[in-house]
């Protein structure tokens, strides 16, 4: 993974990191814990099954839902993105990306 240290990007004090396209954008002085680069890889795993932008503009609508639903909570509405949740569910799992099952996020109520 192609990682960019920079100041700009993400947006936001709460977000240490942000992976546009499979280049990992990444503030200063954030420490690339293993976790942190497993959850960057289930994003890339997300975002190449659903050939890119297709994945920006489900990650974007799912976001804008749980916004409304959610009263204005930008960031419990950022949790609640299915996307976010399978990579916050198993970024501490070792075995996970080895044994993922493709569109995991859109699977959640199929098997
Ligand atoms: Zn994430």
């Amino acid at each position: 993974m192609k990682i960019v240290r920079n100041r700009l990007l993400p947006i936001g004090r709460r977000y240490s990191a942000i992976n546009l396209f499979g280049i990992l954008f990444v503030k200063p002085g954030v420490r690339l814990s293993d976790q942190l680069l497993r959850h960057e890889t289930i994003h890339t795993r997300q975002m190449r099954e659903l050939l890119y932008l297709p994945f920006y503009l489900m990650y974007v609508a799912e976001w804008l839902w749980h916004l409304v639903r959610l009263r204005g909570d930008t960031y419990r509405a950022y949790l609640a993105i299915s996307f976010e949740r399978e990579a916050y569910l198993n970024q501490n799992d070792t075995a996970y990306l080895a044994s993922r099952r493709r569109f995991a996020p859109l699977r959640r109520n199929a098997d």
